[in-house]
């Protein structure tokens, strides 16, 4: 992206200090998606990357990838799948359990969600807002192996890069801004 672009996406982007707790610098992505100038090239950037990748889908990780990935599945022309927190997909699902700080939380994905017509493996992009620890998108991009699937890349709006999450993932990560 342009480094002018990019400025504008970052600076769309508000940091709100001890939020969920002490500690924390939260990036909040409101502030990005009510921009009409920042979230349109944003999209635009991603489209232009990913429209040479021959994708099938598009997985988001709740709740924030679902914003990011069904606008860049659109589009791409390509469908989308939202991996959710345990307990929200109706149908047969697989699940995932990724640590946390304290205990550990779970991931899930519909049995079928990644079905091609001509029956080879369909080729997946994961998205989310923010990559941390790296635990929720591994384990995400496990679940897409799992049900059959090729992750071919996780992408992030934003890493934090001195959490060394993408050392946590076996597929290659793109971030659009690295800090
Ligand atoms: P992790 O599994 O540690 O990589 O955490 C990633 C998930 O936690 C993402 O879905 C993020 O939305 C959220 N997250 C973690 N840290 C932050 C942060 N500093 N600001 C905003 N979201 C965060």
């Amino acid at each position: 992206m342009e480094t002018e672009n990019l400025q504008i996406v970052k600076d769309s982007i508000r940091v709100i200090p001890d939020f969920p707790k002490p500690g924390i610098m939260f990036k909040d992505i409101t502030t990005l998606l009510n921009n009409k100038e920042a979230f349109k090239i944003l999209i635009s950037h991603l489209t232009k990357r990913y429209k040479s990748y021959n994708l099938d889908y598009i997985a988001g990780i709740d709740a924030r990838g679902f914003i990011f990935g069904a606008a860049l599945a659109s589009h791409l022309g390509v469908g989308f799948v939202p991996i959710r927190k345990k307990g929200k997909l109706p149908y047969t699902t697989v699940s995932e359990k990724y640590s946390l700080e304290y205990g550990f939380d779970e991931v899930e994905v519909h049995i079928d969600a990644f079905k091609k017509e001509d029956g080879t493996k369909a080729n997946v992009l994961l998205i989310d807002d923010l990559l941390a620890t790296g635990g929720t998108s591994a384990a995400a991009s496990r679940l897409i192996e799992r049900v059959g699937a090729n992750c071919v890349e996780s992408c992030f709006i934003i890493e934090l890069t001195f959490l060394e999450g993408a050392k946590k993932l076996n597929v290659p990560v793109y971030s659009v801004i690295k800090e």
